[in-house]
């Protein structure tokens, strides 16, 4: 099967020589062809370039993207999709007034979503998990990290993992699982979290490996939750399972998890809304990525990622949806983009760097998307006809988005 798209105003994100990802000054760098072809084979990019130079081929479509550009589709690396019900009621207790504390005493939080979790079946919760998926990939995303966190046991956590299995099994979207049992501590242990701990590395994290269930370990390291200990104790647990580390950290407060973090090889840190000067320093020139949550944010009114700090300090910087139903129960990237360049001052540029490679990196998966490059799939976005990339932004919350490819179908 072969695709050529051809008379592309504008082909985003070219990169002939393979990268990782982008950090610093070069997340200001977003290279391009005006006037591209692109031709897909079987799935996969395996040509491009300027319109003059677009071999004379026989192709099984041809698409015309006059007008229009073509962008690989958005990676986004940090979300719960997988979940039971919603919280819209909580969302109403909290626009009437009622604090996160009252709302949780209430029953609500984490511990909410746990219980609707634990009494919804397998088959539904697919069913529910499904409309989700096939949302974002609508909205433009081709790449997706989906942690578990609301089972809070062995039985409920293994549930919501083989959901994301079969979500995986039946997309074609690329899908990468994370295993969160460490996002609360559940009122049973409420008085024994050392031994939630033990449970979590004791009886499911054997199990996940065996099944193949998850590719990464997550915890929530925050003040309330899970301490910096508690921290390294999961994710050198882990490792032992062959889970690749990463973290919810500084979304609260800065207890040195980012530390810990980068001590224990994680992939990614996520969140960071409160970040030091030595948060900052401890990720220089390492090999975690940064990533940035502008949805919860918004969503829950609390400050953003200190984007524009971070960059010009040198560091790269991922941007993700965060979705999930408690604080951002939207999956659509466009609008992360967008808030990104309106609330935390980053350049178009440095937004879509950080929502396609950056993005895959953040889930292992620089090498199959994120940027058009040969040999990787064709996972792409077709604009409707736009002035520019920066429009994007611009027009935020006014869909761009014509048609997305998953593996240039
Ligand atoms: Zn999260």
């Amino acid at each position: 099967m072969k695709t050529l798209f051809k008379n592309i105003k504008e082909l985003i994100q070219v990169r002939t020589e393979p990268i990782s990802f982008v950090s610093g000054k070069q997340m200001n760098v977003l290279p391009t062809i005006k006037n591209a072809f692109l031709l897909v084979e079987n799935g996969v990019i395996s040509n491009f370039g300027s319109m003059q130079d677009c071999p004379t081929i026989t192709t099984d479509k041809i698409v015309d993207a006059s007008g229009k550009l073509v962008l690989p589709s958005w990676c986004d690396s940090h979300t719960h999709l997988v979940y039971a019900g919603n919280r819209e009621g909580e969302f109403v207790d909290r626009i009437n007034g009622f604090t996160y504390e009252e709302i949780a005493a209430r029953g609500g939080g984490i511990l909410n979503s746990a219980k609707k979790l634990q009494e919804t079946s397998e088959e539904e919760l697919y069913q529910q998990s499904k409309v989700r998926l096939k949302d974002i990939i609508h909205s433009g995303t081709g790449a997706i990290e989906i942690k578990s966190g609301y089972g809070l046991t062995v039985e409920a956590e293994l549930k919501m993992l083989r959901v994301i299995k079969r979500l995986k099994e039946t997309f074609p979207i690329e899908i990468k699982a994370t295993f969160l049992g460490a996002h609360a501590v559940p009122l049973k242990f409420k008085n024994n979290k050392k031994g939630y701990l033990q449970l979590l590395i004791n009886d499911m994290m054997p199990k996940i490996s065996e099944e193949k269930l998850a590719e990464f370990v997550d915890i929530f390291c925050e003040t309330g939750y899970f301490t910096v200990e508690d921290t390294e104790l999961i994710l050198r647990a882990g490792i032992k399972n062959g889970l690749t580390p990463k973290i919810h950290v500084n979304q609260f407060t800065a207890i040195g998890g980012v530390k810990a973090g980068v001590k224990n090889g994680a992939l990614s840190v996520d969140h960071l809304e409160v970040m030091r000067n030595e948060d900052i320093e401890v990720l220089k020139g390492t090999s975690t990525m940064p990533v940035a949550l502008p949805s919860c944010s918004y969503f829950l009114s609390i400050p953003y990622t200190p984007a524009r700090k971070m960059i010009d300090a040198g560091l790269p910087l991922a941007l993700a949806s965060d979705y999930n139903p408690g604080s951002s129960p939207s999956g659509n990237m466009n609008f992360v983009v967008a808030t990104a360049c309106i609330k935390m001052k980053m350049t178009p540029e440095e937004a879509i760097n950080a929502a396609t490679i950056n993005g895959a990196y953040a889930m292992g998966l620089e090498k199959e998307v994120g940027s058009i490059t040969v040999g990787k799939k064709a996972n792409l976005l077709l604009t409707k006809p736009i002035p520019s990339y920066g429009f994007i932004p611009y027009a935020f919350g006014n869909p761009q988005i014509e048609k997305v490819y998953l593996k240039g179908l």
